[in-house]
């Protein structure tokens, strides 16, 4: 049976590895490591973790990404069998330690007669085969300019500027309206696309107060700063001059309060759909190096937001990743070259969890190929179909930054209450919806 070869032997490609590998169809794994070295990476291992040692939550009853773990589990995930073999204790977290968790994860693979791990770099993406690429957000410089030439220069980005995304339904619309700037648009829908917060004098001086004060991250070495010409962090900005945020994202004009009509706002933040469910809003132009804390302190400063829950916060990073929801299909192939598919954080998912599932998806949707068969995506009900839909469609393109996995990617339910005290009732609902409809999708196979 002719093999699927695999790019990257990180969080993503040792999974898909497995799962193909499981299937009965042989793998080829390229690894460039240690040949070719990140800055990130210190080992040669499988699955390096290149970070923090945790898998996130392991609540898979009132938490997404405990949900996602689930599911793994459930298909028989090689990372998090690895990880919970070498568990730490930390709380409700999935905690492991790093290397004794790679270490175990390259042994596994190794001692798979299927897989044959290849060592070096690919420098080109393959005419035929069956390949996936699954090369992280360090994807080798070669590798990259082979993947823009085929996808355009526009179509995979080196950084993620991420603007910080807030849950809809915890947004005070008693305080914040609904309207584009100078009621642009054909539609209705058009003319009331964004969320808008208004500020008076004295909210903007105190919020660029604390945005000044906040504490920063510093870029690491070798992470470059030349994202600084087109997309500023908002604590930069501020730091140009106090007015610079009020001549830019948060300018006032051609907005009016539809609570306070004859009251000229000073300052204005607003926010943009995420999805197409309209459950997720992006803080528009609001990139930052803020540290996590400060952020969640700092943007509930803004009138509305008091009580914002946060899919996931701002950040600015080294990240190669591709526009997913214009170049992907839904089994995560390249529209214009199926014989390529993409796994991992390079097809704008964020976090280990989330890449190794998109591994694992992706190396049962290879295998099937191999086998002539095809494998259609879970349910977007489920947390990897919830994830997997959102890259590949449900995301705006325009505006398409790396996801973590979170209920506002769900399809709502209809009986569940909403707002922050529906969450006891809605998640558990989530997670149990989740779980039937994963173990069908599994069982249908
Ligand atoms: C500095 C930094 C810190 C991070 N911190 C965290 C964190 O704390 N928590 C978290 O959840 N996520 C973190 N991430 C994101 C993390 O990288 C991903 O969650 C995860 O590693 C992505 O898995 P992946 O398999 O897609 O990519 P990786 O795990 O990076 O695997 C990609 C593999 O492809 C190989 N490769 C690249 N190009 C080629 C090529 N041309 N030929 C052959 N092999 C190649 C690489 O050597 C690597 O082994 C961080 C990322 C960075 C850059």
């Amino acid at each position: 049976m002719e093999p699927v070869n695999i790019i990257g032997a990180g969080l993503a490609g040792s999974e898909a590895a497995w799962q193909v590998a499981r299937a009965g169809v042989p793998v080829i794994l390229h690894e460039m490591r240690p040949l070719v070295g990140t800055f990130a990476h210190k080992t040669g291992d499988c699955a390096e973790m290149v970070c923090s040692n945790s898998f996130r939550s392991d609540d898979d009853v009132m938490n997404a990404v405990g949900q996602l773990h689930w599911e793994m589990r459930a298909a028989g995930g090689l990372i998090m069998a690895m990880a919970d073999r070498h568990r730490l204790p930390a709380g409700g977290a999935l905690a492991v330690d790093r290397e004794a968790f790679s270490q175990a994860v390259t042994e596994t693979l190794r001692a798979e007669p299927l897989i044959q791990i290849r060592p070096g770099e690919i420098t080109d993406l393959p005419a035929d085969g069956n390949w996936i690429v699954a090369t992280g957000p360090l994807t080798s410089d070669a590798l990259a300019g082979a993947i823009r030439r085929v996808t355009g220069t526009e179509a995979l980005a080196f950084f993620d500027a991420i603007a910080p995304i807030v849950h809809a339904e915890t947004i005070d619309m008693s305080v914040a309206w609904e309207q584009s700037r100078y009621d642009k648009g054909e539609s209705d829908a058009e003319r009331r696309a964004y969320i808008n917060c208004p500020m008076t004098r004295a909210q903007y001086e105190a919020f660029i107060d604390a945005l000044l004060a906040a504490e920063k991250t510093e870029f690491r070495e070798g992470e470059t700063a030349g994202y600084f010409d087109g997309c500023l962090p908002i604590e930069v900005m501020a730091e140009r001059g106090r007015e610079t945020l009020r001549h830019g994202p948060m300018k006032p004009v051609g907005l009016t309060n539809a609570h306070k009509p004859q009251e000229k706002p000073h300052a204005v933040v607003q926010l943009r759909r995420d999805n197409a469910l309209g459950t997720l809003y992006n803080i528009v132009g609001f990139q930052t190096k803020m540290k996590y804390g400060a952020q969640a302190q700092v943007f509930r400063m803004i009138p509305g937001l008091e009580n914002a829950g946060f899919a996931r916060l701002g950040g600015i990073h080294r990240n190669s990743f591709l526009n997913s929801p214009t170049l992907l299909d839904d089994r995560m192939r390249l529209r214009t070259r199926p014989n390529l598919r993409f796994a991992g954080q390079v097809t704008g998912v964020e976090g280990y969890v989330e890449s190794a599932a998109m591994g694992l998806l992706a190396g049962r949707m290879a295998a099937a190929e191999a086998r002539g068969t095809d494998l259609a995506p879970p349910p977007f009900t489920t947390a990897m179909g919830a994830l997997v839909n959102h890259i590949t469609g449900g995301a705006e393109a325009k505006t398409f930054q790396p996801m973590n996995v979170n209920f506002g990617l769900f399809p709502p339910l209809d009986d569940a209450r909403g707002g922050r005290r529906g969450r006891k009732d809605r998640y558990p609902a989530y997670t149990q919806r989740a779980k039937d409809d994963f173990t069908a999708w599994l069982a249908a196979r």
